[in-house]
């Protein structure tokens, strides 16, 4: 729908930088020295995107039990990490974040709980730190899977080394191994930024899975450099999430016109077979009003027949083992 489009347009182009931390659509350079980009060579146009690149297309034939589409539900855990990371101290603000741990989380379990379905919850440390109940009550009924989402949420273009970068990354590793009793195999950069440093990490630390790049909605295969990686990449989306759209920054303040946009998105993924995944964050989704649309939405993909709602671990490797 054009008019959806746009809305959802302009909503990312005014809170883009808000939320990521870095320059996006929205940003609008200066004059000739402002865009190098125009004096490069073929050669450095070509560096500049090498470094992540599509690979092989990983869509199965078919996903378990002939369902037409996999769906996966993740949840990035926020809460105050990624303030904290920033030296916020501010009661108010840190509250506002708090309310992912204290009421949004209980909310999105019990929701998952009644429709037993399974979700990823990528897990910045200190969050879980912070808040030692969340990964106990998310491992309790025994389908949901944790990933990695930084240390303190750390924006890792801004990090500054590789060294201090793995330094987090196995800080958050160790942490969430020692929390869930299981090394995680999925990872998601926190603000879904990677620095020049990044997938070599990943690749280093074994992960099996990303989902932080947004070059396909299917699954994909991570190719660095020329190389493949073996990093299956199970693709995000700005659109798929709604940070952009609700709470204090949110620029479309509007649960039913987010949900219509996830329904269309959700219905061309069944369409064509293949994947949907949403990001969703508790101190925001677990608001009244977008919990509302969230159950409905649930409800709408269970109504269809043929809908394999899986973890981001669960798709990863039954598209690695279908090569
Ligand atoms: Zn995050």
């Amino acid at each position: 729908m054009t008019s959806m489009r746009s809305i959802v347009a302009a909503a990312i182009i005014v809170v883009a930088l808000c939320w990521t931390g870095q320059p996006g659509v929205e940003a609008q350079p200066q004059g000739p020295a402002a865009q190098p980009g125009t004096k490069w060579t073929e050669q450095q146009l070509r560096d500049a995107v090498a470094p992540a690149r599509v690979g092989k297309k990983l869509t199965p034939r078919s996903w378990p039990g002939n369902a037409r589409v996999a769906v996966c539900l993740s949840f990035d855990v926020d809460n105050e990490s990624y303030l904290l990371a920033r030296g916020e101290k501010s009661p108010t603000t840190l509250s506002a974040a708090d309310f992912g741990a204290e009421t949004g989380l209980a909310r999105i379990l019990d929701l998952l709980d009644r429709h037993q379905i399974p979700a990823s919850f990528f897990i910045p440390a200190v969050s879980a730190l912070l808040h030692p109940a969340m990964i106990p009550a998310i491992l309790k009924g025994g389908r949901h899977e944790i990933g990695v989402h930084g240390w303190i949420h750390e924006f890792l273009p801004g990090v500054g080394s590789a060294a201090e970068e793995e330094r987090l990354l196995n800080q958050a590793i160790d942490y969430l191994t020692k929390a869930t009793g299981k090394r995680p195999v999925g990872y998601r950069a926190p603000a879904w930024a990677f620095s020049e440093h990044t997938i070599g990490l990943i690749r280093k630390a074994g992960f099996l899975y990303d989902s932080s790049l947004m070059a396909m909605d299917e699954p994909y295969e991570l190719v660095s450099n020329g190389e493949p990686t073996g990093i299956t990449e199970l693709a995000i989306d700005w659109t798929l999430t709604e940070t952009p759209y609700l709470g204090r920054n949110g620029a479309m303040p509007s649960s039913e016109q987010l949900y219509q946009l996830y329904r269309e998105e959700f219905d061309g993924a069944y369409e064509q077979r293949t994947m949907f995944v949403l990001t969703l964050h508790p101190h925001v989704t677990g608001h009244r009003a977008p919990m509302h649309h969230l159950e409905q939405f649930v409800s709408y993909m269970k109504s269809k027949p043929g809908v394999w709602f899986a973890t981001g671990e669960q798709i990863a490797r039954y598209v690695k083992d279908a090569q």
